[in-house]
């Protein structure tokens, strides 16, 4: 499976960088984010290193669906019963800060709306 030596989420998917995980298979890795935007906030990645949306094709679209597929079985797992968010960055232009392709999925309660 294609690794970058210099590659942060390749070094977490190595093991060589520690990573509080909450999934793992052969294709793809969950980890809690680092710097949470929200109360449960998670990143899937593939295991193998795509840069980013801007390198996917066709070939990718099983491991994509996978990743996706994956999302509402952690957030049930991590006890999030009110919704969440998918976000994708690509690129500098796209808010991209790790060049490894990752699906942030957050969820949780926000107590400050209110009804
Ligand atoms: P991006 O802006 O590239 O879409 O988001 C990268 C995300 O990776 C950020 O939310 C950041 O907090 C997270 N992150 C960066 N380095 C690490 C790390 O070493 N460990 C973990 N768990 N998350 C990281
Ligand atoms: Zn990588």
């Amino acid at each position: 499976m294609s690794a970058d030596p210099h590659c942060i989420f390749c070094k977490i998917v190595a093991g060589q960088i520690p990573s509080k995980k909450v999934h793992e298979d052969d294709e793809l890795l969950a980890f809690h984010d680092i710097h949470p935007w929200a109360p449960v906030h998670i990143l899937i990645i593939p295991k193998q290193h795509i840069v980013s949306m801007a390198d996917v094709t066709d070939d990718h679209a099983g491991v994509l669906g996978r990743m996706m597929a994956l999302s509402p079985r952690l957030m049930r797992d991590l006890g999030v019963t009110n919704g969440f968010r998918h976000v994708i960055n690509t690129g500098r232009d796209g808010h991209q800060e790790v060049m490894h392709l990752h699906l942030h999925v957050m969820g949780g309660p926000r107590p400050w709306l209110k009804g």
